[in-house]
């Protein structure tokens, strides 16, 4: 089948348009660095565009008619975005799901330590992660410290100009010898991924009056870094017991090339396809059937979890939905779930020419070529997939072309080389239609990934025509 570079075929109102929502992208990357703070960027962008907390909506004990919009959210970590459509709930909706957590690396529960006059914060990664990756290179503490009290500290150091930033400290090479025969696997382990935060000792003078004699303590370094984390976050050392804190690459999201085709950046598994999802969520006003946009957390450690795609939270959020729109009725939120379609959108994996052995390519997604559906994802034969129906995937096939849409279908590399998995399996054990669909991405998981400004673009126009459906 031919494969075309979409970047050809546009207009100059097309391109207007691709660059306006490659901008919104890349400040939506800047903003959203956690699955909390993706949470509040949602919800901002959402209520400004109409939508109520459905909390709030209950509470006034009102009910919910067509048109109505409003959001349900679930411990800061994710959420879902609902659009009621003219047909009833239960005849089925259009979900649009994506994951907002992203590989990263994650502060431990009693973290900090000295060690020869250095301060570090022990660390455990998140997800999927070439290790060697992450050190010797400018590092951001995201997060929350939640006290006692009850009270949430929001920490965010590295991303001004005027911040300091943290580091994983690497081996200089002309030591490494040994350390370069190592399997990759084994260059830097999960236990040296200890990041560097501080090598100045807490100063206390002795006396009053004495010739500004200091004394040095034990884990004076240490001490220091506890001082300053009282002065600015008002925490002690307990409060890490309670506290999550994630250590991203430093920076914002770059435009790519000379010719500006592409971004540079982190965290774009899975949120090239969540704030895609988002934007065209937001930007379809009406349509037939109820519209839903589903923002999950905890995907790249197996969708587990209060937060991840196996919660109940959606489920019991749609019985909410059902009770205010047609009564009360576990039978209709069943029909709801398994007459409804989705579009579980994930990344995948971009034809790469440096490493043209691990593709397949005829069954590669390209740079350019717009959305990504992938029929099956799994590995060893397809385990662990969700395998799309050809009927659901004819009906998007007639969707995309009537709405101009560029779209390719692919897998994730070369058979037997590995695999994947996404959320689409867990939706489909409602008996609903749902397909893997997404946005190429190069070098997946690295601390900065590469995408396509042209497939964000064509993501958008995918999502805006699946919804109206
Ligand atoms: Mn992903
Ligand atoms: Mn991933």
């Amino acid at each position: 089948m031919e494969r075309k570079n979409i970047w050809t075929t546009y207009s100059e109102q097309q391109l207007q348009e691709l660059d306006s929502i490659n901008e919104k992208y890349k400040a939506c990357l800047d903003a959203g660095k956690t699955e909390r703070e993706c949470v509040e960027i949602t919800i901002r962008m959402a209520e400004e565009a109409g939508y109520r907390n459905l909390k709030d909506v209950q509470a006034a004990g009102e009910s919910l008619k067509a048109g109505d919009k409003v959001y349900a959210v679930n411990m800061d970590k994710m959420l879902a975005l609902f659009r009621i459509g003219s047909e009833p709930i239960s005849s089925g909706m259009n979900i649009l799901g994506a994951h907002i957590d992203s590989p990263r690396i994650d502060v431990k529960q009693n973290p900090l330590y000295e060690n020869e006059g250095f301060s570090y914060l022990d660390t455990h990664y998140y997800g999927g992660i070439k290790k060697y990756q992450w050190v010797a290179q400018p590092l951001a503490l995201h997060g929350v410290v939640v006290k006692k009290d009850g009270t949430v500290e929001k920490v965010c150091i590295g991303e001004e100009a005027s911040d300091p930033v943290f580091v994983i400290t690497d081996l200089l090479v002309h030591l490494a010898q040994e350390q370069l025969e190592k399997k990759a696997s084994k260059v830097i382990e999960g236990e040296k991924l200890d990041l560097l935060i501080g090598n100045c000792p807490l100063e206390e003078v002795l006396e009053a009056g004495s010739d500004s004699r200091k004394k040095e303590q034990k884990d004076a370094v240490k001490a220091n870094v506890l001082r300053l984390l009282k002065e600015k976050y008002n925490m002690d050392e307990e409060d890490f017991y309670s506290a999550e804190l994630e250590i991203v690459p430093a920076g914002k999201a770059r435009d790519c090339g000379i010719d500006r085709s592409m971004i540079l950046s982190y965290g774009q598994d899975d949120r090239v396809c969540a704030f895609t999802s988002l934007f065209a969520m937001l930007d379809v006003k009406k349509a037939k059937k109820t519209g839903c946009c589903l923002l999950v957390d905890k995907e790249e450690i197996g969708s587990v979890g209060a937060t991840g795609m196996h919660s109940r939270f959606f489920e019991n959020t749609v019985a909410e939905l059902i009770a205010m729109t047609e009564g009360e009725s576990e039978l209709k939120v069943r029909r709801a779930l398994s007459s409804s379609r989705m579009l579980s959108s994930d990344v995948s994996a971009a034809y790469d020419p440096m490493f043209a052995e691990a593709f397949e390519k005829r069954s590669s997604a390209f740079f350019a070529n717009g959305i990504t559906f992938n029929k099956f994802t799994g590995s060893r034969g397809k385990s662990g997939s969700n395998d799309a129906n050809a009927e659901y995937i004819a009906a998007l096939r007639k969707a995309m072309d009537d709405a101009g849409v560029a779209y390719q279908f692919a897998e994730l590399g070369r058979v037997d080389l590995g695999g994947g998995g996404t959320i689409a399996y867990i939706m489909a054990n409602y008996g609903m239609e749902v397909i893997d669909s997404g946005v190429a991405v190069l070098n997946m998981h690295a601390p900065y990934e590469v995408s396509s400004k042209a497939d964000v673009y064509e993501a958008v126009k995918g999502y805006r025509a699946f919804l109206k459906m």
